[in-house]
């Protein structure tokens, strides 16, 4: 179908040219359904509105994220599976409100059906294991100063999550935190402590412990980041070459201390191959030691070329 203007040119309205095509194929839809034995065909239900308000949650999430990348996509993907779509429809759009529980229905029957409870096991074969433990590095306590410092620094922060994590446990806290903060490893903590409270002492065979488990964690990254369960994965062979000394009765502390020291490493971890990704961090002289730092390094100064 085609028009003539007011200058007498003749023009092509693409949208009329988009809805001839729409009638010609849901014609040729139908025929092939009648075939089939349909006695109906309700047209509605070929909008394409459902994929539009998919697509508008996407670009809703973190804000206005209106040019994800394929990994910004999989992320968001992920997260609103979980929390459900965050708006139904685009604001403004001409999209009419699906109805559909999409995505979602899997998540509920999945959350609502009982399911006897199994313990997450890695699937991880002896033989891998062992040679991945054989390939690990010997731990050696470190005897620098600000290494000791920075280690029972962070022992004392993931001491005092773990404390709230358990609860009101008194042997956990034992095992966990010390009362006294005398000795040279405990210098960083006694200068930042505003208040004797805002920041605990480590028990010292737990800073030794963390130190040991935040020794194997780049390597067990590394090895296992390009796979699935990483977490899992890092947690089942740190778990193998690990001890920590102290029980409770109550809680199976080391388990509960690997899961947590192993989660706040990937996540620092990530967080700052985010940072170097955007340019806001800047390499220590001599570049980046670390492979994928170095890697995110690179893409960043491609990125922030353009
Ligand atoms: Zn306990």
């Amino acid at each position: 179908m085609k028009f003539k203007n007011i200058n007498g040119k003749i023009v092509d309205v693409p949208s009329v040219r988009g809805w001839l095509q729409t009638l010609h194929s849901l014609r040729k839809i139908w025929f092939k359904l009648e075939k089939e034995g349909f006695t109906f065909m309700s047209t509605r239900n070929f909008n394409q509105d459902p994929v539009e308000n998919f697509f508008a949650a996407i670009r809703n999430h973190q804000g206005r994220n209106i040019n994800p990348t394929c990994n910004n996509f999989i992320a968001s993907f992920k997260t609103l599976t979980i929390n459900n779509f965050q708006t139904i429809r685009s604001p403004g759009s001409n999209c009419e409100e699906d109805g559909s529980d999409g995505v979602l229905t899997n998540l509920k029957t999945f959350m609502c059906t009982e399911q006897e409870h199994t313990e997450l096991e890695t699937t991880m074969d002896e033989r891998t294991a062992l040679s991945i433990i054989n390939r690990l590095k010997k731990y050696v306590a470190s005897k620098e100063l600000l290494n000791l410092n920075l280690d029972t620094y962070i022992a004392g922060f993931v001491a005092k999550k773990l404390i709230q994590k358990i609860g009101n446990c008194d042997k956990c806290k034992k095992n966990l935190t010390s009362v006294s903060g005398t000795g040279v490893q405990n210098t960083f903590i006694r200068f930042r402590a505003y208040s004797p409270k805002s920041l605990l002492f480590p028990e010292s065979s737990f800073s030794a412990y963390f130190s040991e488990l935040y020794f194997h964690c780049p390597q067990l990254f590394d090895m296992f980041c390009t796979g699935n369960n990483l977490k899992l994965n890092m947690s089942y062979i740190l778990k193998r070459i690990t001890h920590f000394p102290h029980d409770c009765n109550k809680h199976n502390l080391q388990d509960i201390i690997i899961e947590f020291v192993t989660h706040f490493y990937i996540l620092a971890k990530v967080r700052n191959i985010v940072k170097i990704l955007k340019g806001l961090r800047q390499p220590p002289p001599g570049g980046y030691k670390d492979y994928l730092n170095n890697l995110a390094f690179t893409k960043s100064k491609m990125f922030l070329k353009k």
